[in-house]
């Protein structure tokens, strides 16, 4: 039975109640608080003692600590001190299950390690169970190292995406399309329908963004090319491709149209918004201008590119041009490891070289090719990329109390020029702690690494095989 409240005593309540509100913390999931928060908003803010207040999946704050403390209580709390507290870094350009293969074949030109050593090991050893455990290895280095978001390009890739919702990793994962018989479509038209399926498996998951990845021109013809753009229209999800990564590619090219990579893309009418166009070294000043006037976003990959010896990306005529520029790994095992901070440093470094201008590719830009820039990149600049209320909340922190981070006189030149993946100490993805202190709670450390050297084995047997 209800009893009433005399009306006087429940006014009272109600007031009480406005009065807590408004003066009392509310209760939110999560609080990371006491480091110095690096946003990479528009206007570059930095909080020194700041804090990020999570609920749910999203950011519900950033300010100082002194503020969020005021408004916020977190469920649970990350204390960040000594920490730079940072958005979490964006691989616009991998292949998760190529740990793997992770110092198979080095020192060789790209097509010669491509077509004698990872084709033909590939053709051998990738399955399901392969790319599952290499997905596992791949999302826990990715975790230890900071990075929260990852677009992929490989076979199976429905496994990839369980795996990558099972570690709580954001990615846009695409089924790749190639012409040759490969371990998960006999033909083109196999892997088209195969990438369908998928897209309508993962439409609208939280986690993952399913995307179509026809692998590039010179394993594709004009009409496969044209069938995985269509198809990826028709559900709205991305295009991944490698363009223009070697100058084999514009040979290629030349011969089909006597065109370059790019132009030969748009004459195919394959170039719009959505596309992500991996490498883009071989480009001209005019290809650049069609590139950003078709609104395609471009994955700069310098340690992959400087390994192969594939050539320099001109990437600051693409910031030029106003083209969104992320950064990535490539796989690993032309890289060979997936550190987005090493990545970082190598960009910044590559172009002043290159350039011989130091002013050339700021530490603030290439922060921000590694979290806003990529996000943009990958057209998910309105749910991630940056520390602001409202977004998803992918949030890393890294140390700064050890000798080689000391001192700091500013945190976005040691995020790019002092920061190592290793010093990452908590990884936050959709609001979930991913890793606490350096240890991964949603992976088994060991027994991921156990069955990855299980796998290479079978790696090493499969090569040796081969090569009879
Ligand atoms: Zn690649």
């Amino acid at each position: 039975m209800r009893t009433r409240l005399p009306a006087v005593t429940a006014i009272a309540l109600a007031a009480m109640a406005v009065v807590f509100a408004q003066n009392g913390p509310r209760e939110v999931g999560l609080v990371v608080t006491g480091g110095t928060v690096v946003t990479v908003n528009a206007a570059g803010q930095v909080i020194a003692n700041g804090a990020v207040a999570i609920d749910g999946t999203d950011i519900v704050a950033v300010d100082t600590a002194a503020a969020i403390a005021k408004q916020f209580r977190g469920r649970e709390t990350i204390d960040a001190s000594d920490q730079v507290v940072l958005p979490g870094l964006i691989n616009t350009h991998t292949h998760a299950p190529m740990v793997l293969y992770r110092g198979l074949a080095d020192d060789l030109p790209l097509m010669e390690w491509l077509n004698n050593y990872i084709f033909p090991a590939e053709a051998k050893t990738v399955s399901p169970e392969f790319v599952r455990a290499g997905t596992r290895l791949a999302a826990l280095e990715m975790i230890e190292s900071g990075t929260t978001t990852f677009a992929d390009m490989y076979y199976f890739e429905e496994e990839i995406a369980r795996e990558t919702q099972r570690a709580g990793l954001r990615g846009v994962l695409g089924q790749t399309i190639i012409q040759f018989p490969v371990a998960d479509a006999k033909t083109p038209a196999d892997a088209l329908a195969r990438a369908d399926a998928f897209i309508t498996a993962f439409k609208n998951d939280a986690l993952v963004t399913p995307a179509v990845a026809p692998h590039a021109i010179y394993t594709l013809d004009g009409p496969t090319l044209r069938a995985a753009r269509e198809l990826s229209k028709r559900h709205n999800v991305p295009t991944l491709i490698h363009l223009a990564e070697s100058s084999d590619e514009t040979k290629v090219a030349q011969e089909r149209r006597a065109a370059s990579p790019t132009a030969y893309l748009d004459s195919l009418g394959f170039l719009g918004p959505g596309v992500l166009a991996a490498h883009g070294v071989w480009v001209s000043e005019q290809d650049i201008q069609v590139l950003k006037m078709r609104g395609v976003g471009i994955s700069h990959n310098p340690e992959s590119n400087m390994k192969t010896a594939s050539g320099i990306a001109p990437v600051p005529g693409y910031l030029k041009a106003g083209v969104a520029v992320g950064l990535g790994t490539d796989g690993a095992a032309s890289n060979n490891d997936l550190d987005m901070f090493e990545a970082m440093r190598v960009a910044a470094l590559l172009h002043k070289h290159d350039t011989k201008d130091p002013s050339t590719l700021d530490a603030r830009t290439v922060l921000e090719m590694a979290t806003i820039r990529g996000a943009r990149a990958l057209g998910l600049e309105t749910r991630i990329g940056s520390l602001e209320p409202g977004k998803r909340a992918d949030v890393i922190t890294v140390s700064t109390s050890g000798a080689r981070q000391t001192p700091m006189y500013d945190p976005v030149s040691h995020l790019v020029y002092v920061i190592h993946g290793d010093d990452v100490r908590n990884t936050v993805v959709n609001g979930r702690i991913l890793m606490r202190g350096r240890k991964v709670l949603t992976l088994d450390e060991g027994a991921v690494i156990a069955e990855a050297r299980s796998w290479a084995e079978k790696v090493r047997a499969a090569v040796k095989q081969e090569r009879k």
